[in-house]
């Protein structure tokens, strides 16, 4: 067979195409990052291929030096990395290296702004490290051959629509080569690219080796011919080793870049090593952005896990639980069998030792974020604060800390940017107020302005405004944060300390009978009329019973194709406004049954609930409205 016959083109799928544009554009600024994407994953590659040696060991033969190197050619424009790593098959190039592997990608793609500034830090999502080659690259060439395959495969593309590979015999490993544009010469040069290595590269546990630069002397002309001398030029020592005095932020933000494929640098970070019964040593980082596939709780996530500092595998999501699936990291275990696996991993005790501990160490480390840098917090809750509300509800042991982690919407604060947390709403409670009241409503705008508030807004008393999906589910396993009960001011049972100037005597005879007659008009709707004490200024209003399920989560449920049982609201009426003044005053039975049933869908929707049959509504508006004109 004849080497042209075995050349084979593929185009790029449609998303891979569409974020390499996107690369090129957006990281024009910051070219050099092309080095520590390549280099980042030729350690990955050595990583896994010192994982899979350790149960086959004669994949790699005796003291295999593993190590990364880096060199140019001036004249030739190129930058040459190469590792002896894992390497790939012809089969594996093509799907890793012509696709995106992640789904919901292309959607994503279709709902990015433009902006290209905003989308650069989304890029790091995609793990398209590689394609940054092409920012300074107007051809790579990729050399592989994968551990235990016969034959190698050498890959090339312009970036442009397709690449295509071909056999090749190469030694085992990677070697990427990039074919400088012309405005990019600048980077075969050896003090450049030794700066970028040190820059980014100084935490990889793997050498980087350069060849030696020889200083022009009258000694160095004799020795040209020799052997070139390689010399390591990064650290290579794995930074979760070393102590955190000895670590800059820079470098954590590298090693950061290196772990978790963001582009961006991460909020914040934690770094400990325990010794003792169990010892390891974590290293997690707080993002700032949430990725786009946040809300999939199937999306790889966890952290790297190594056992003696040899890698075993990422993504080990046993080390935290669902809700913190947004941290990255390392965690580095002394304990665990180098062999193990995900199904061990799911049943050994070690590991739920460690992943209680760690999950103590994040919400610490948001706890103090919260303290020391309200700012960096607010941002933090934004992307994540609906993560974080799914664990009060399932992590019964942190439970208080998450609440106190928690914030909310409030009346004390006209902006919905603005949030309080539950420690200083206690803080700034009315005397006497032994509650932490709440509202739970579809929107920030519905919340705000419903008439359950009436009586707190008059009162001056603060009442926490809930309005995400998931608030109502939450609220139902929260019951009490410092010792004090959650009240929804939605439900029957508020229980207002009694102000009697405010609401009159609500039982007198002739509210009785008001009472009665509006019963009537209303039937099997309600389950009870009576005289409100938490409305100022709205005629009326809707209130759940105690137990029962609230709008939004029956909104959720029926959403979800399940029937549920009826609840009747309780019709409460404000005796001092002037419409039921008139109201009581009504002698025509057609029109006060109007009135009533407009009172009653009017309360529906000052709650954002929707009305069964709007129509009838219209309707006796409409007449109503005639006899006014
Ligand atoms: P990521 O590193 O986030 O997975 P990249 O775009 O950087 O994304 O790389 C894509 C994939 O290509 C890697 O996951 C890996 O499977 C493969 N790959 C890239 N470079 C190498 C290499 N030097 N050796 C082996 N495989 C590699
Ligand atoms: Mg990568």
């Amino acid at each position: 067979m004849s080497e042209q016959t075995n050349t084979e083109t593929f185009g790029f799928q449609t998303e891979a195409r569409q974020l390499l544009q996107l690369m090129i554009h957006s990281l024009y600024s910051n070219r050099e990052i092309f080095l520590r994407e390549l280099i980042s994953n030729a350690s990955d590659a050595i990583d896994k291929l010192r994982f899979r040696a350790i149960a086959e060991p004669e994949l790699v033969g005796a003291d295999v030096d593993y190590a990364i190197a880096v060199s140019f050619d001036e004249e030739a424009g190129t930058v040459t990395i190469a590792d002896n790593g894992i390497g790939m098959t012809r089969a594996e190039i093509v799907e890793q290296l012509g696709t995106i592997a992640k789904s919901g990608t292309a959607e994503f793609l279709a709902s990015l702004t433009g902006e290209e500034q905003k989308d650069a830090s989304l890029i790091g999502q995609f793990g398209v490290g590689f394609y940054s080659a092409f920012i300074v690259a107007h051809e790579v060439e990729v050399l592989t051959c994968g551990v235990g395959a016969s034959e190698g495969t050498r890959w090339v593309s312009q970036g442009e629509d397709d690449f295509s590979v071909e056999p090749l015999q190469c030694p085992r490993g990677t070697t990427v080569i990039l074919h400088l544009r012309d405005d990019a010469k600048e980077f075969a040069d050896g003090f450049r690219l030794r700066s970028i290595v040190r820059k980014y590269s100084d935490h990889i546990g793997v050498p980087v080796r350069m060849i030696k630069e020889a200083f022009p002397s009258e000694e160095s002309e004799e020795t040209e011919s020799a052997e070139p001398e390689f010399e390591t030029v990064n650290d290579a020592t794995a930074l979760w080793t070393r102590s955190r005095s000895e670590v800059s932020d820079d470098e954590y933000t590298e090693f950061y870049k290196h772990v978790s494929h963001d582009f961006d640098d991460p909020m914040t970070w934690s770094h400990n090593r325990v010794e003792g019964k169990l010892e390891y040593t974590s290293l997690l980082y707080i993002p700032k952005k949430a990725p786009f596939d946040i809300w999939n709780r199937d999306m790889p996530r966890g952290l790297k896990l190594y056992v003696q500092r040899v890698f075993i595998m990422d993504e080990a999501e046993q080390f935290l639980p669902l809700y913190l699936r947004f941290v990255k990291g390392v965690v580095d275990s002394s304990d665990l069998p180098l062999n193990v696996s995900r199904e061990i991993l799911q049943q050994d005790e070690r590991v739920t030792s460690i992943r209680n501990a760690l999950t103590k160490r994040v919400l610490n480390t948001l706890e103090s974020m919260a303290k020391k840098g309200p700012d960096d917090y607010r941002a933090f809750w934004d992307e994540f604060g609906e993560v974080l509300k799914e664990g009060a509800g399932e992590d019964f042991a942190n439970r208080e800390a998450l609440a106190g982690l928690l914030r909310f919407a409030s009346t004390h604060m006209e902006d919905i940017q603005k949030k309080v947390g539950l420690a200083d709403y206690i803080e700034r409670m009315d005397e006497g107020q032994d509650k932490l009241y709440y509202l739970v409503a579809e929107n920030f705008e519905t919340a705000r302005s419903s008439p359950h508030l009436e009586i707190f807004r008059k009162r001056g008393t603060e009442v926490l405004l809930l309005f995400d999906r998931i608030d109502e589910w939450l609220m139902a396993n929260l019951t009490e944060f410092d010792g004090k009960p959650f009240q929804d001011v939605m439900r029957a049972d508020l229980d207002l300390p009694e102000d009697e100037e405010e609401h009159g005597e609500a039982d007198s005879e002739a509210n009785a009978a008001l009472s009665g007659r509006i019963a009537e008009v209303l039937g099997e709707l309600v389950e009870e009329v009576r005289v409100s004490k938490r409305l100022t200024d709205s005629p009326a209003c809707l209130v759940l019973p105690e137990h029962a399920m609230g709008a939004q989560m029956r909104r959720i449920m029926e959403a979800t194709g399940q029937e549920l049982p009826e609840t009747k609201p309780h019709f409460e009426y404000n005796a001092t406004h002037p419409l039921l003044e008139r109201l009581a005053a009504e002698a025509d039975e057609d029109r006060f049954g109007d009135l009533v049933r407009v009172l009653f869908d009017q309360a529906t929707l000052a709650e954002g609930g929707t009305l069964k049959d709007s129509s009838a509504y219209v309707s006796r508006l409409n007449r109503l409205l005639l006899e006014l004109l």
